[in-house]
Formats: C-alpha cells, sequence, structure tokens
C-alpha cells in the first residue's frame, strides 16, 4: 500500500479523501490556499502546506506549487479529487514524470476523453451508443454541412470538442441558421478553449442524464457499478442525484454496464472512471466519459457497499481489482442533495460565516461536509458545502428520510438552497420519478 498521498483539493471532497486514506493507514499531505488554513482537511492531515493565495489559479490550479510541495514531504502519490486539475492530462504527465503515482488513469487516457470528437471515436470502436451525428469534425464545406443535418434530421446540436461545464454549444432547429450557428460556434471555440474543432449531433428534447459508474485496474480488470441518475439540474449543474435511475431495468442496466467494461478494457482505463449517457426512448446516447472520482460518487457507495475511494488508492498502489461482476449486488436507494451556500431563488451565491452548524443523522443519513460552527466560506471556490445523501430500502423511503434529514440540517450565517431542495422533495413528478434535464429549470420559470 501507499505509504503518504498528497491531497490535491480542498472542501468536503479533500475530507473525504483524507478519510479514506486515514481509514487504510495512509499519511496525508494537504494543500491548501492561504484563506483556507482552517479547513477540516487541513486540521486533520498528518502535514499540510500552503501553496499559494486564494485565487485557485495560483493555488489549487498551480502546478509547480503543488509537485514541490509533494517533494518537500515526501509524499508518494497525488489525489486530484474532482474539478482543478483533475482532467488535466498535462498535470498527470508532470505528476508522472516527476515520479509520483497519480491517482487517476494515464495522461494518454484523459487526453482522449478530454477531447470530445477523440472520445466519441473510441467510443464508437468499443461499441457504446453514441448520439447520431456528424462523426467526426466538421469541415468548412456549406453544402456538404447543410446535406449531414438533413441526414440527421433538425434540431441539431453543433459542439466544440475542447468544450466542457456546459459551455460551447448552440441548437439548431432550422436550416436557415445551421451555416452562421457553425461559423459562431467554431469562433467561440478559438477563443474559449483554443480549438475550433466542432462536431454536429442530433439534438434529443426531453433526455434524462445517465450515467455508469466503472472501476478498472489497468490491468485487464473492469466492473460496472450500475447508473446514477443525474437529470434534476440548472444550467447544466447537477442539483440532486440518485442511484439507481428510476424505471431501468435489469437488462437494460446490464447491457449497458456491459458496454463500459468492454470500452474500459479497451482503453487500457486504470481507476474510477464515469460514462455519462443521454437516455430518451429507452435508449442510451454516451455524451462524455469523466475520468475522475465525481461529487455524487456517494449515491452509488450506499447501494453497493463498495467504498470507490478505498479503491482508487488500491488501484493506485498497483493492486488488481479484487471485485468482480458477480460480487455486486444492488441494494435499496440512495439519494443525494447538494447543499450550497447561495440563494435558494436567485442561486446569488452567500459566503460568510457559519455561525451554527448541525448536520442531521439517524439510519440511512451521510452527510460529507468540511463545515463546522464558525467556519468561514470563503467566496473564491465554488459555493457547494455539504452532501446530504440518504439511504433507503426503496425510493419512497430514501425520499422520506431525505425529507426529515434536510428538516433537520441548521447550517445559520449563510443562506443555503435547502429550501429549494425540500421544495424538490415535495414535487408529485419527482416523487414519481424519470423526470428529464429541462423538469427543473421549467419548475423554476427559466
Ligand atoms: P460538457 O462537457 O460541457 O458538460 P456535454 O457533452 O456533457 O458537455 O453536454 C452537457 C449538456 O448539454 C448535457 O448534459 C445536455 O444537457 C446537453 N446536451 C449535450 N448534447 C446534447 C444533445 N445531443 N441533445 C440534447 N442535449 C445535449
Amino acid at each position: 500500500m501507499l505509504e503518504k498521498i498528497l491531497i490535491a483539493n480542498r472542501g468536503e471532497i479533500a475530507l473525504r479523501i483524507l478519510r479514506a486514506c486515514h481509514e487504510l493507514g495512509i499519511k496525508t499531505v494537504a494543500v491548501h490556499s492561504t484563506v483556507d488554513e482552517s479547513l477540516k482537511h487541513v486540521l486533520l492531515a498528518d502535514e499540510s502546506v500552503c501553496i499559494g493565495p486564494a485565487p485557485s489559479t495560483e493555488s489549487y490550479l498551480n502546478m509547480p506549487a503543488i509537485i514541490s510541495a509533494a517533494e518537500v514531504t515526501d509524499a508518494q502519490a497525488i489525489h486530484p479529487g474532482y474539478g482543478f486539475l483533475s482532467e488535466n492530462a498535462d498535470f498527470a504527465e508532470r505528476v508522472g514524470d516527476s515520479g509520483f503515482v497519480f491517482i487517476g488513469p494515464t495522461p494518454e487516457v484523459i487526453r482522449i476523453m478530454g477531447d470530445k470528437v477523440a472520445a466519441i471515436r473510441s467510443m464508437k470502436a468499443a461499441g457504446v451508443p453514441c448520439v447520431p451525428g456528424s462523426d467526426g469534425p466538421l469541415g468548412d464545406d456549406a453544402e456538404e454541412n447543410l446535406r449531414l443535418a438533413r441526414k440527421i434530421g433538425y434540431p441539431v446540436i453543433i459542439k466544440a470538442s475542447g468544450g466542457g461545464g456546459g459551455r460551447g454549444m448552440r441548437v439548431v432547429r432550422t436550416e436557415a441558421s445551421l451555416i452562421n450557428s457553425i461559423t459562431l460556434t467554431r469562433s467561440e471555440a478559438r477563443v474559449a478553449f483554443n480549438n475550433d474543432v466542432v462536431y454536429m449531433e442530433k439534438f434529443l428534447e426531453r433526455p434524462r442524464h445517465i450515467e455508469i459508474q466503472v472501476l478498472a485496474d489497468g490491468q485487464g480488470n473492469a466492473i460496472h457499478l450500475f447508473e446514477r441518475d443525474c437529470s434534476m439540474q440548472r444550467r447544466h449543474q447537477k442539483v440532486l442525484e440518485e442511484a439507481p435511475a428510476p424505471g431501468i431495468t435489469p437488462e437494460q442496466r446490464a447491457a449497458i454496464g456491459k458496454r463500459c467494461v468492454d470500452a474500459c478494457v479497451n482503453l487500457g482505463y486504470r481507476g474510477a472512471g464515469t460514462f455519462e449517457f443521454l437516455y430518451q426512448d429507452d435508449e442510451f446516447y454516451f455524451i462524455e466519459m469523466n475520468t475522475r472520482l465525481q461529487v455524487e460518487h456517494p449515491v452509488t457507495e450506499m447501494i453497493t457497499g463498495v467504498d470507490l475511494v478505498q479503491a482508487q488508492l488500491r488501484i493506485a498502489a498497483g493492486e488488481p481489482l479484487g471485485i468482480n461482476q458477480e460480487d455486486l449486488t444492488l441494494r435499496g436507494h440512495a439519494i443525494e442533495c447538494r447543499i450550497n451556500a447561495e440563494h435558494p431563488k436567485t442561486f446569488v451565491p452567500s459566503p460568510g460565516r457559519v455561525n451554527l452548524w448541525h448536520p442531521p443523522g439517524g439510519p440511512g443519513v451521510r452527510v460529507d461536509s468540511h463545515l463546522y460552527s464558525g467556519y468561514e466560506v470563503p467566496p473564491n471556490y465554488d459555493s457547494m458545502i455539504a452532501k446530504l445523501i440518504t439511504y433507503g430500502d426503496t425510493r419512497e423511503s430514501a425520499i422520506a428520510r431525505m425529507r426529515v434529514a434536510l428538516s433537520e440540517m441548521v447550517i445559520e450565517g449563510i443562506t443555503t438552497n435547502i429550501p429549494l431542495h425540500q421544495e424538490i422533495c415535495q414535487h408529485a413528478a419527482f416523487q414519481a420519478g424519470g423526470t428529464d434535464i429541462h423538469y427543473l429549470e421549467k419548475r423554476l420559470g427559466i
């Protein structure tokens, strides 16, 4: 096993990783910005290093500072968490070149998945179903592009190959606006992503977002850990997630899971990863792969009993996977609410001092959070301050536990989106399950 790991992240996920390390007897190094010295995981870590000022470009995205922190503390491996440098192939490469283990896949695989055209190509080759589309970059021949869109059928969506975070996409509903839209998306992509490659896909009108969690050891063994439904979104940001996805049959689950497992083996994938799909009319369509741990990983842990972070650490240490597909059983239902420091209606961030923190508890309730009474939420980073996860034998009991847990959760001093989650839990459509990705925005009237 590894002896000492540097955690290149902050907040709840840094604490989550620290706990997994300590459970396995691994020592931890926390790195933090100047405004983060009183983060809970920094206080609990075996060692800590300040890597720069508050702006993440100078701290959590500062590759040389993070690598020198690993050097001075003699850490063996670096866990990137999610966000920040977690999907940066250059970082993974520099970590490896400096003699440390990057806890994640190889730089080559990260690079392929960071380029959407390349990712779709490799998925098609592995037999993963994709959205009907251009099968590669769009050229400059207007006639050819018009022909292609006609063949796919309107509406279509023009997407930047280097895009991310819901940016670099444009829906086209009529032939009259196609050429102009391609030109616009291309020039925006050139500025935003320094990559003007764009491609075309069929635009699905009312899909759900369903994703498959995988684990692979890079030694030929891979498993899927069923699916999550993350359709409850606002501005392409997930708000509430659950596992399993309502209405998915065991046969569908096994079939799509198998495709993802085969793709992992094909790619030589190593570590935890997620295949994201749009799901409509009983069909799955691959949109992208995340080559890292995800925010919503706890719902999968609750229904499988697998600790995904410990699995990442074991794989990084070179251990074979040790879990077979047949060993896994899906039990019960789990829901996660992302608790953000923001106004529940305007979504304006609400940083500041948490005067009182009182997390809920009881059977089937899990709280992943770095909060404590007196903690000051800085304005510099993502507004997520806690994840509230509930588990039950059935979806109904998980929802009932969520309702009670939300009513018990006390966060004083700052404004949070707890009321939004309480409202969602009351919606008949949510209770019925299977809402599409536009549901929440329509319901909010935005
Ligand atoms: P990003 O990397 O920016 O998150 P994705 O390819 O994952 O980009 O797409 C983000 C979101 O855009 C999806 O979750 C979905 O809401 C929407 N989207 C992308 N492609 C399509 C499509 N072909 N049809 C309908 N919606 C789409």
